[in-house]
């Protein structure tokens, strides 16, 4: 079976790419590279000795992703490309409109054109906005706080809406919770530009000392220490939760949000302590203002990924927090060493 991977050298897509190639799929990637290097995918084919096809374009250039569609025998398509800084989100509204949205209907009107009927779609736990009952479950009430939850649940709506007027169309939405981690050779991982918007990828540059303090953002939250509690997920769970979607996506048509979570919270100091445990490096913090829209807590129900995908996240924050240490350490400057 053949899938293409929009957004495949990405955090979680070159993952996929790893977990797809070792499962024997056949892989086309695509990437603009605007946030992401083609080193990612040398290394995919590095850490599986296998080769694929893989093309710099622009998902909101039609010709040439009817060019990709006409070279290649693509069978699903697993839509990782997107911007996904929030607060840039905020800034930038219609670039987030423009690329994530847009880019998602041009897709979605090429693969029409070639029959293509069977989609996965990198969702977030974004989409549940100020939900305050947890663990979140998939059939509670959605709502966004910001222009890049808001892209995310368009594109869910427009999949809903596409799946009930061809009933032999298959979507899953995945809803992500908080992945980190890395691949356990150390060769791919998270390599944000710039200052890190999210904890690990700060965490692990005060590790190696390219940052000098993490400001932990805020300590008076509604949690046991103050700081508050995120569902934390190894990429490479999450990107096998990816071939379990697919492989549901292959059997069922119609379409299913599905969330991908351990169903286990942490809070911020739980992080800083186990990574300074298990990696044995100090992580100088400090206690900084609140981050405007942070809740008190997001973790994941892990009912409906159990029962309808016949997936369960195996590795433990330890295991996550290692693994991204080692990426970092071999990886000082990610791939533009
Ligand atoms: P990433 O930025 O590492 O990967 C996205 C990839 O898409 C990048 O390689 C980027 O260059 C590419 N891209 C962006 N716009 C494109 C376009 N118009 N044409 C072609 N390529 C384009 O992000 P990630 O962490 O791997 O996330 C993958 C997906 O999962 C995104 O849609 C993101 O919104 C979603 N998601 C991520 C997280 C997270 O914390 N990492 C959480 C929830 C959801
Ligand atoms: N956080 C922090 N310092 C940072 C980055 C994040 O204290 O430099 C906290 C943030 O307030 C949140 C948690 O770490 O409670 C996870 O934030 P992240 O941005 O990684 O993911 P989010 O849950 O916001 O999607």
């Amino acid at each position: 079976m053949s899938v293409l991977l929009t957004g495949a050298a990405g955090y979680v897509g070159s993952h996929t790419c790893v977990e797809l190639l070792n499962r024997g799929f056949s892989i086309v990637g695509i990437d603009n590279y605007i946030n992401s290097s083609p080193v990612a995918l040398d290394r995919v084919r590095q850490i599986t000795s296998k080769d694929f096809p893989s093309y710099e374009l622009d998902l909101r250039d039609e010709r040439a992703l009817r060019a990709v569609f006409e070279a290649q025998p693509i069978e699903a398509v697993i839509h990782f490309a997107g911007l996904k800084a929030v607060g840039e989100s905020v800034k930038k509204p219609l670039e987030y409109y423009d690329n994530n949205l847009y880019g998602s209907i041009v897709l979605l009107k090429v693969m029409r054109e070639f029959a293509v009927r069977s989609i996965i779609f990198s969702s977030s736990a974004t989409v549940y906005g100020a939900a305050t009952q947890m663990p979140l479950r998939e059939d509670m009430a959605l709502g966004c706080v910001n222009p890049y939850g808001w892209t995310k649940f368009a594109i869910e709506q427009m999949l809903r809406d596409l799946c009930a007027a061809d009933p032999g169309f298959s979507a899953v939405l995945l809803r992500y919770f908080n992945p980190v981690g890395a691949h356990e050779s150390g060769l791919i991982g998270d390599d944000p530009s710039g200052i890190p918007n999210n904890l690990l990828p700060y965490v692990t540059r005060v590790a190696v000392e390219e940052l000098q303090r993490l400001p932990v953002f805020g300590n008076d939250y509604n949690t046991p220490d103050g700081t508050p509690l995120r569902d934390y997920i190894h990429v490479s769970d999450l990107a096998r939760g990816h071939v379990a979607a697919m492989e549901y996506a292959g059997a069922h048509k119609g379409c299913e949000a599905v969330n991908l979570g351990t169903g286990k919270a942490s809070s911020v100091l739980e992080v800083i302590k186990t990574f300074e445990q298990v990696n044995g490096v100090p992580i100088p913090y400090f206690i900084a203002p609140r981050r405007a829209g942070d809740a008190d807590e997001s973790w994941s129900s892990t009912e409906k990924a159990e029962r309808l995908l016949g997936w369960k996240a195996e590795k433990g924050l330890g295991e996550m927090l290692r693994d991204a240490w080692r990426w970092q350490k071999q990886n000082p400057k990610g791939y533009h060493a």
